[in-house]
Formats: C-alpha cells, structure tokens, sequence
C-alpha cells in the first residue's frame, strides 16, 4: 500500500514492540485523567460505564468526518493529556484498568501495535508531529495508525495485549469479529474475515494472515 508519495505505510516501516516499561508516579492522585470517547452518534456503551463516571469526559461522534486524526486533534485542544478510548473497548476491571491509567506518567499505548489508536496521549508531543496530518477515509485511518504508532515509541501499558493472543471470535450481526485483551480490558476489532482468503480468515481460528503481515 502506497501514499501518493510513494511511500510505504504498512510495510517496511515497523520495528519491534517497545520494550520500555511505562512510568508509574502518585502525582495524579485526586486528578484522574481526562477520557476521550469515540463513539459512533456518540453512543457509549456498558463497558465503557466506569468511563462516564470520571470527572473530564469528552465523547466524540466516530462518524464525524476525519476519522480518529481529527478526533484527537480535538481531544488535544480540550485537553494537555487524556487517555483515548472507542466504542469497541470493554472495560472487564475497571478498579484495575483506571489505576493503571490514573498513575502514568507521560503518553503510552495501551496495548502493542496495532494500537488501534488506543493510547494515553499528552497533547504537545501528537500535534507537534500530526497537526496537519488528516485521514480522509478508511484505508488513510489504518495508514495513520502504523505511521503513529512507528512515529512514537511509546511504553505500553499492557503488553500481554496484542492481535497474536486474542481471546476468542464473537459473531456481531451475523460477522465474526476478533476480541483481542486481557482479564482488564478487551476490544472487538474489525471482521475476523480481513482478507477472506488466507486459512486464518477462512478457519476463522487466528488473526488474518495478510494482516499480520502488515504489521509484521
Ligand atoms: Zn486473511
């Protein structure tokens, strides 16, 4: 997959997880962090309820145009730091999962690449690199994730999460989705059928081969 410059997103660009370990500190403590929720009309859901509850809440339409650059491009003329969720995450231990995010210090990915956007973000480090960057469809969104997650290497706060140790296939509406997470948190990812082709799609027993190749 190319840009218009010619140049490879998907391919090529990727290094190794991060293998920093995220800094920890009790200086929030009182102050929980600022949550962005992207929710399609806005709809959050059940698992997402421990994220209502805190105290700075912003809830972005995922059907606005600009996919998630532009959300969070907002999120960071709101806030100097807050922590990005969607629609899809499930919060399984919230008492776990806000503790974790309360105490960070500095941006970290929530789980390993792909990061699905998924992340603590301090506001000066994104815009100084994608303030002029914008995804104006579906394919530019996965473009900008990897070219993202290559571009900060940020620790990531659970590494055990990743598309490799994914928990099981759900069927929603009729399509089988990958659920990828841990016993804290969990997030149903797009169709488990990616290329429709490769044994993992048709088996559905893995992650779309095609699509581990990319972040390979
Ligand atoms: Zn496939």
């Amino acid at each position: 997959m190319r840009t218009a410059s010619g140049r490879s997103w998907l391919r090529g660009g990727w290094r190794r997880p991060s293998r920093r370990q995220a800094k920890f500190s009790q200086s929030r403590n009182g102050a929980p962090l600022p949550v962005v929720l992207w929710c399609p009309g806005r709809e959050t859901t059940d698992g997402l309820a421990s994220a209502i509850e805190r105290g700075e809440v912003l809830i972005l339409d995922s059907n606005d145009p600009g996919y998630e650059m532009s959300a969070l491009r907002l999120a960071c003329t709101t806030y100097s730091q807050f922590v990005f969720l969607k629609e899809s995450v499930t919060i399984l231990k919230p008492d776990e999962f806000w503790a974790v995010i309360d105490r960070v210090q500095g941006p970290a990915w929530l789980s390993q690449p792909p990061s699905m956007y998924l992340g603590v973000y301090d506001s000066l480090t994104f815009m100084s690199r994608f303030a002029g960057v914008n995804a104006d469809n579906k394919l530019d969104s996965i473009r900008l994730e990897s070219e993202l997650n290559r571009v900060f290497r940020w620790p990531v706060l659970w590494p055990d999460v990743r598309d490799g140790t994914y928990k099981r296939v759900d069927f929603v509406d009729g399509r089988p989705e990958i659920v990828i997470g841990n016993d804290v948190w969990e997030k149903h990812k797009g169709t488990a059928r990616w290329c429709e082709k490769c044994p993992a799609c048709v088996n559905l027993n893995g992650v779309c081969e095609e699509l581990l190749a990319d972040f390979a």
